[in-house]
């Protein structure tokens, strides 16, 4: 038998099994200005709020995560390797500004003619990202500016959708119509700034 220690039997061991809720972004529009298939780290600009909301999320407890398409490696307009070294760009400015940077970042290079099961808005990215860290789907949020990302976050369960969608945003307050009955999108909210977001997402206990 196992003699045990001071140390290991101390009650306020957290219980690592306990689901964690998590933040999916969207990559173009949403972390970085989206300028039509984003590879060069010289074209990388943050989108304005991300920094803050991104802070903020972590403070909160989430767990970060990217989940973004990115069909211009199956077109051949850039490679793996570009979209890779601009992500090792972006975690290590990330890692420079705050210390901590995404968990994960999932993409899926496909053309969307492949069909594949990872392209939004399927929930492949979702589901590998929820096998490989214990999630709180129903608890989490995903951020997008394309429709697609929220009929991912509805194929995959996850508790809040947020369109950050300028233009859908104006749509909304012009039709004047109640929230919950837009025809404009499945989205659970409808925001114009990212600053928006901060508010929508709770603290977790
Ligand atoms: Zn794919």
């Amino acid at each position: 038998m196992q003699n045990l220690t001071k140390s290991n039997t101390n009650k306020s061991i957290p219980n690592i099994s306990s689901p964690t809720p998590a933040i999916f972004f969207d990559r173009d529009g949403v972390v970085n200005i989206d300028d039509e298939y984003i590879y060069k780290i010289d074209d990388f600009v943050y989108v304005n709020g991300f920094l803050e909301l991104f802070k903020e999320c972590k403070i909160k407890g989430y767990l970060l995560f990217v989940i973004t398409n990115q069909s211009g490696i199956g077109r051949g307009y850039y490679t793996l390797s570009d979209f890779l070294k601009l992500s090792d760009f972006m975690q290590e400015d990330l890692m420079k500004k705050f210390s901590f940077c995404f968990d994960k970042i999932y993409f899926c290079a496909h053309k969307p003619q492949e069909n594949c099961t990872c392209r939004k808005p399927k929930a492949g990215m979702i589901e590998q990202a929820s096998s490989e860290f214990n999630i709180d789907l129903a608890s989490s949020y995903i951020i997008g500016d394309k429709e697609s990302d929220i009929e991912a976050g509805i194929n995959a369960k996850i508790g809040t959708k947020i369109l950050f969608s300028k233009v859908a945003f104006k749509k909304l307050s012009k039709e004047n119509s109640k929230y919950e009955d837009n025809k404009i999108s499945k989205a659970d909210f409808i925001i114009d700034n990212l600053y928006k977001a901060n508010s929508i997402i709770k603290v977790l206990n």
